[in-house]
């Protein structure tokens, strides 16, 4: 009687689960990926405030290339 494998007892997931980004809980299939909709209200009220926004960086100074060059100077 060797008919059951040895090692791995546990059956495979297709699917892992997948923690709360807002709590590391497990998500729910339904919320996704966050754990229920109050994470996810949370998640969006972060995008909202500006808390995942994009850090605005200063653009490089480009030189005008396109508009005519300054070529008068100071006297
Ligand atoms: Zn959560």
């Amino acid at each position: 009687m060797s008919s059951e494998p040895t090692g791995s007892a546990e059956p495979i997931r297709l699917r892992p689960r997948r923690a709360c980004p807002i709590c590391q809980a497990p998500s729910k299939q339904k919320y996704h990926p966050f754990c229920s909709a109050r994470c996810a209200d949370v998640d969006l009220h972060r995008w909202l405030g500006g808390a995942y926004a994009i850090p605005a960086e200063d653009p490089p100074d480009f030189e005008e290339t396109t508009g005519p060059l300054e070529t008068e100077g100071p006297q």
